[in-house]
């Protein structure tokens, strides 16, 4: 019978069908040769398939074990049928349960045996970047982390120098079906392809270009290297195909050779060179007069040293050690010339002393001649002779007292101008302080310190376009503390938090004193979130090392506000919102972290 298409009659045939095999009208019967007769399939009414459709569209499909499953779903969806659809889940099902168990255990064995085993042409520093790549391009995904990692075994144990190019560009296309299972081998055929050639055209000029940032970084003061890098990224650009890039192989090896014995001998030079300074540190050590800062300062440069190096901490350093060079020459000049004026001031008393006693001995003398003379006088000319000579003595000692009377003067005029010259070396010592970077209570940066750091770390979050923020700290009811145990031991408070501070906190961050009881955190390379969690956890350390006072435990806690800097920001208005949230802080009740 060819199958109806108009509902009428397809009804029309379906009543009379009832009654010629007398079938009980029921609904179900009804239906079952309504579609019987429309050839529209008994099912296509009951099979929810818009709906199945929409959640397969909503499954995930980031992974291609996912995208296998999703594809496994739409086939059993076909069928169109519950009993297709019932295998095909199940199919599923067990196929999640065998995807997501992949063999690790099998994998790291063989990286271990990889890492171990020395491979042609390729060093342990290679195989790290390598490694370093493939980490980097699974970016948390776990199956297509351990198919590229399967593929860089391969790579290595095939003793292929070309194992880490095909190893990039497998990590290049995303378009291939599934390249986290194939091998080597399909890569390289895959690479081979249209696609394949454009993509080693990108690749050979990424490592022309990866060459010419060595030179421009690495090689300024090694020409010859330079040159023959040069010449070798020249090459590699103008390679029009893959067997003359396969003639470049050796030279690349070379080179590659060359710069590993060159990256060795720098780091010889690098721990020399620290060596170096170490010693040089300790002898200025050794030199440095009797100041607590000048000492202290000392100390900081020689940890920062002898830690883990980076760019920060040099410059930190050599902060540090300029101002205790510029401190030290201060000092010793100003002593230079207090030590002078003494000198010359004791020179001349004692000259004074020695003149005046002279005088006054020869005046004694002759005195004594003059009363003889008297004692023995007969008439009165002989007196008035002895009584001339004695105004005569009188008056010579007279003039010499007087003499010394004006020389005294003289020096005391002197000694008043040599102290007006010390108190004004004294006003040029505190304008020069104002040069120095460092909050000479805590050893933290000031005010001054702190601006420095600050517009070099903006600089840097601006050139890497990475987050920056700034946390405002701020001692709660430090005036208490002040009060109950005096100001000492509030000073002792402060160097306390800032020292948890500074060995709290990640290297990088910068440490400043803000004012009193203030302190300002700028981190860099972290959202503000992070920033939050960070402070927290200082705060914790604050209560966990706790602060000592007379062997008595004294709690310290601090409110912050925590800032990111923005587009437009200055560090003014960026730490002007820290501020605001650290005060929210305080008026929520005080030994908290809030976020601007
Ligand atoms: P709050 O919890 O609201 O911050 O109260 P507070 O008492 O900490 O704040 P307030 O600003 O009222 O007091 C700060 C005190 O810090 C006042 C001052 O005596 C003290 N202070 C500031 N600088 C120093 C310092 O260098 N050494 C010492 N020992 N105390 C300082
Ligand atoms: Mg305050
Ligand atoms: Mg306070």
């Amino acid at each position: 019978m060819p199958s109806l298409t108009n509902p009428s009659e397809i009804a029309r045939e379906t009543l009379r069908l009832l009654v010629v095999r007398r079938l009980p009208p029921s609904p179900e019967n009804y239906r079952d040769l309504y579609h019987e007769i429309a050839g529209t399939g008994g099912f296509a009414e009951a099979f929810p398939e818009r709906e199945l459709k929409a959640l397969q569209n909503s499954l995930p499909r980031e992974t291609p074990v996912q995208q296998r499953l999703v594809r496994r779903f739409e086939q059993a969806l076909k069928g169109t049928s519950w009993a297709e659809l019932r295998v095909g889940v199940g199919d599923l099902v067990k196929q999640l349960g065998k995807e997501s168990e992949l063999p690790w255990h099998d994998l790291f064995g063989e990286f271990l045996r990889q890492w171990e085993n020395k491979q042609a042409g390729l060093t342990v520093a290679r195989k790290r970047d390598a490694f370093e790549r493939v980490l980097a391009a699974a970016s948390g995904n776990s199956e297509l982390l351990f198919g590229r990692l399967q593929g860089l075994l391969k790579s290595w144990s095939a003793n292929s120098p070309a194992g880490e190019e095909d190893l990039l560009v497998e990590s290049a296309d995303d378009a291939l079906p599934e390249p986290a299972l194939l091998g080597v081998n399909d890569l390289a055929a895959a690479a081979s392809t249209n696609r394949g050639s454009e993509l080693s055209g990108e690749l050979r000029d990424l490592f022309a270009y990866t060459l010419e940032v060595v030179i421009a970084t690495q090689l300024a003061d090694e020409p010859e290297l330079a040159a023959d890098t040069r010449m070798l990224a020249h090459k590699v650009r103008n390679a029009a195909s893959r067997s003359s890039l396969q003639g470049l192989l050796a030279s690349i090896k070379r080179l590659s050779f060359r710069l590993e014995i060159l990256s060795e001998d720098r780091s010889e030079l690098r721990a020399g060179l620290l060596d170096l300074l170490q010693l040089l540190i300790e002898n200025v050590g050794e030199l440095v007069v009797e100041d607590r800062w000048l000492t202290g300062q000392i100390d900081i440069v020689r940890d920062i040293v002898g830690g883990p190096l980076n760019i920060r901490a040099i410059g930190d350093a050599a902060m540090r050690l300029k101002e205790v060079v510029f401190k030290q020459s201060q000092l010793k000049y100003s002593l230079n010339e207090a030590r002078l004026s003494l000198k010359q001031m004791l020179a001349g008393f004692v000259d004074h002393l020695a003149e005046f006693a002279e005088s006054t001995s020869d005046y004694h003398d002759k005195i004594e001649i003059c009363a003889a003379r008297i004692s023995e006088a007969e008439d009165l000319t002989q007196l008035e002779d002895v009584l001339a000579e004695v105004i005569r003595e009188t008056r010579i000692i007279q003039l010499n007292a007087q003499r010394s009377r004006d020389d005294l003067r003289a020096t005391r005029q002197r000694v008043g101008e040599a102290e007006a010259r010390i108190n004004e070396l004294q006003v040029e010592l505190d304008r020069a302080s104002t040069l120095v970077r460092h909050d000479q209570l805590t050893g933290a940066l000031n005010r001054r310190g702190l601006e420095e750091a600050f517009d070099k770390e903006v600089a840097r979050a601006q050139r890497r376009q990475s987050p920056l923020c700034v946390a405002m700290l701020d001692i709660d009811n430090f005036k208490k503390l002040n009060d109950s145990l005096g100001h000492d031991a509030g000073d002792a408070a402060l160097i306390h938090l800032a020292t948890v501070i500074r060995e709290t906190m990640r290297p990088q961050d910068t440490v400043a004193r803000f004012g009193g009881e203030e302190f300002i955190v700028v981190l860099p390379d972290t959202p503000v979130g992070d920033a939050q969690k960070a402070i927290t956890r200082l705060q914790r350390e604050l209560t966990r090392r706790i602060f000592l006072h007379e062997n008595n435990r004294q709690l310290i806690t601090f409110s912050a506000g925590v800032s990111e800097f923005q587009a437009g920001d200055t560090q003014v208005s960026v730490t002007k919102r820290a501020d605001e949230a650290m005060y929210a802080a305080k008026q929520a009740g005080k030994n908290r972290v809030m976020v601007a």
